[in-house]
């Protein structure tokens, strides 16, 4: 066996790499099918051969940032804007609780028309359908996130987009770093689970940042990671960048795996964008969560962070079944509970007995 080989079977094995080992396997290509078929023999030790599937609900397509690679950006005038209103907000998560999902994701931009009550009052009338409730609405005060937590959310997805500062100060105008991994930290603080992520490919990025992403994933202990390769859309400032790698994307996710054994990893419609049947590439790259929209689909054509979205027309009865049948076909279950991180890996290294049927779900 050569050194790369021995080097991953290792970190199949004990879930550690150094920085210099990672940016070595995520510089050259020889080795990418035995990386991913690791991944997925951890996924499937540590998180099993269920997909859970979200309902994704982009309730307002209104932001107040800037950010250089998103279409939601502010400076995009050119884009219809829409925002739910409370109600329909609710009708779509119940209509999302009987199509049998069992957690909701709510994503906008930075809208402040949503204020902390108004939030508050849809968390609450989500708990009453037995719904797991993430959020993922950008930077807040930590009070903001008690608030919602107390309201009942349980899981907040926050990408710090990039490790690298310098880049991500300079891509996110008028946005901190040091800020975002303040929401990070407290949104940990207050036992939400975390999802954390990164953008592959973002112009000026390094190898070596994207193994810094990978080790800030661990050491912020993230329960959930999203990757997605950067699609550089025409009407903001990136419009002629190169954009995202898909095969890169898919090896830092299944890196991601091999050192965060037991986190949820969606495959991201960001993926499944750049390929054809990308997403359940990276069901077998060690993903094991899907997060179809549920929107209507007269808003998905304006909820556009990048071009050519995948799924932007297929009504969520469609889309749903199709994936499970998919899913079906790959030998793989769709999850019927709520799909929380079971820390089975986190307990392992803890010396404690494996809980095996002692699952923690949330109510
Ligand atoms: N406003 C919130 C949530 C909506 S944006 C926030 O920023 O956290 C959700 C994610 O879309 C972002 O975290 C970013 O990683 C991703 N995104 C934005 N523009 C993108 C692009 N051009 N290509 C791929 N992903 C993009
Ligand atoms: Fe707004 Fe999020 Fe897009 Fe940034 S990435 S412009 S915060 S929607």
């Amino acid at each position: 066996m050569n050194a790369m080989s021995a080097l991953l079977r290792r970190a199949e094995q004990i879930h550690d790499l150094s920085r210099d080992e990672l940016v070595c396997l995520l510089s050259g290509r020889e080795y990418d099918r035995e990386i991913f078929a690791a991944a997925d023999r951890v996924r499937r030790k540590y998180v099993g051969d269920e997909v859970h599937l979200r309902g994704l609900i982009e309730f307002s397509n209104i932001c107040r940032r800037n950010c250089f690679y998103c279409g939601l950006r502010a400076g995009n005038r050119g884009l219809g804007r829409y925002r739910l209103t409370p109600e329909e907000i609710i009708g779509l998560a119940r209509k999302g609780r009987e199509y049998g999902y069992r957690t909701v994701v709510l994503q906008s931009g930075e809208d402040d028309y949503y204020t902390v009550a108004k939030m508050c009052q849809i968390i609450r009338e989500l708990k009453q359908y037995g719904l797991a409730v993430a959020l993922s609405i950008g930077e807040k005060s930590g009070a903001d996130y008690a608030a919602f937590r107390e309201a009942g959310a349980d899981r907040y997805l926050l990408r710090i987009e990039t490790t690298d500062r310098r880049l991500y100060e300079d891509l996110d105008p008028g946005m901190s770093h040091e800020n975002r991994k303040r929401c990070l930290r407290d949104l940990k603080r207050l036992g939400y689970e975390v999802g954390c992520g990164s953008l592959v490919g973002l112009p000026g990025q390094t190898i070596a940042s994207l193994a810094d992403d990978i080790l800030y994933f661990r050491s912020l202990e993230a329960d959930m990671v999203g990757i997605g390769p950067f699609i550089p859309h025409m009407d903001t400032p990136l419009k002629g960048a190169q954009g995202g790698d898909f095969l890169l994307s898919l090896k830092v996710m299944a890196l991601t795996r091999l050192l965060l054994p037991d986190s949820n990893i969606p495959a991201t419609t960001a993926m499944e964008t750049l390929r054809r049947e990308g997403r359940l590439l990276a069901l077998q790259s060690g993903a094991n969560v899907v997060m179809p929209n549920i929107s209507e689909l007269q808003y998905r054509r304006l909820y556009a962070l990048y071009p050519g979205k995948a799924g932007a027309d297929e009504s969520p009865e469609e889309s749903r079944a199709e994936l499970c049948r998919k899913l079906e076909g790959m030998g793989r279950t769709v999850g019927k509970g709520y799909g929380s991180r079971q820390k089975l890996y986190a307990r392992e290294k803890a010396g404690r007995r494996r809980p095996g049927a002692a699952r923690r779900e949330n109510s």
